[in-house]
């Protein structure tokens, strides 16, 4: 049975589609089959962060209206053929589809054919965000540490709760350890206590994010140790507890100085 996960936030621009782009890459590289679904319609943008743009002919919409095969819109990933991506529309308007037709296309894509399905989350609380939940049974709930986004999650997460889906983890995304360490930050713990919900990850903000975006190249495909990435390594952890490995998480209070020693440690839960 395909595990169907919404990755969703509340606030924009914390996070989401880097995150489902990066755990659909990272899943697809342990040989898991995985579909990866953009559900925002009116800002598509997964397919930029997959750099499968240009292969885009047929979305969501025309399989919805009968006009192509669910395989005609599907578009396999050039480097992992185990990762497709069901693209949205962009031309159109943000409340295109209904939450029963985001169950249909799920129900197409088959309980049988993947391991994961990913569903990536428009920001907000609205239509969107209904139709992203609306066929999902666990949630991945983004949010960056600060007050504005944790207050979104929140909501988020009683929403979820609300609309029967108890299986949610937490990844908290853009930490500056060393903001935190001087209390400009909140910290892992002080999210989490308010969210109270079990933490899956915590991803550095990291400037390789924003070149890996640009480029269409998810983090978690770099081979090159000099193209290695804090948040690459923690986005490959959080796949790992996905798949319900043990894995330590960064410790954010080290002394500064030895900071990111420690934190290359952690990511090596072996040693
Ligand atoms: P959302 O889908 O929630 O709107 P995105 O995944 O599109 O958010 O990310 C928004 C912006 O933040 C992008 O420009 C992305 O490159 C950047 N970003 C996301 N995560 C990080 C990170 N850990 N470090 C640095 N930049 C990040
Ligand atoms: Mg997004």
């Amino acid at each position: 049975m395909a595990r169907i996960i919404v990755v969703t936030s509340g606030k924009g621009g914390v996070g989401k589609t880097t995150s489902t782009a990066n755990l659909g890459m990272a899943l697809a590289k342990r040989g898991r089959s995985v579909a990866v679904i953009d559900a925002d319609f009116g800002l598509r943008n997964l397919d930029l962060l997959l750099g499968l743009e240009n292969r885009i002919v047929y979305t969501a919409l025309e399989v919805l209206a009968g006009e192509c095969r669910l395989e005609q819109a599907l578009v396999k990933d050039k480097r992992q053929s185990r990762l497709v991506l069901l693209p949205a529309a962009q031309t159109r308007m943000k409340d295109a589809i209904t939450a029963e037709q985001m169950k249909q296309l799920v129900g197409m894509l088959g309980d049988k054919k993947y391991d994961y399905i990913l569903i990536d989350s428009p920001a907000g609380i609205e239509q969107g965000f209904q139709n992203a939940i609306a066929p999902a049974k666990e949630a991945l709930v983004v949010t960056t540490p600060e007050i504005s986004a944790v207050r979104d999650a929140d909501r988020i997460v009683g929403l979820l709760e609300a609309n029967g889906i108890r299986n949610a983890h937490l990844i908290i995304n853009r930490i500056k350890p060393a903001m935190v360490a001087q209390d400009k930050m909140m910290s892992v713990r002080d999210v989490q206590e308010i969210l109270a919900i079990p933490l899956i990850g915590v991803i550095p903000d990291d400037e390789k994010v924003i070149v890996s975006t640009n480029r269409g190249e998810p983090l978690v495909l770099a081979s090159e140790p000099s193209q290695q990435s804090l948040a690459g390594q923690a986005l490959q952890n959080i796949v790992r507890r996905l798949e319900g490995e043990k894995v330590p998480f960064l410790d954010l209070t080290p002394p500064p100085d030895h900071f990111f020693s420690r934190l290359r440690r952690l990511f090596q839960p072996s040693e």
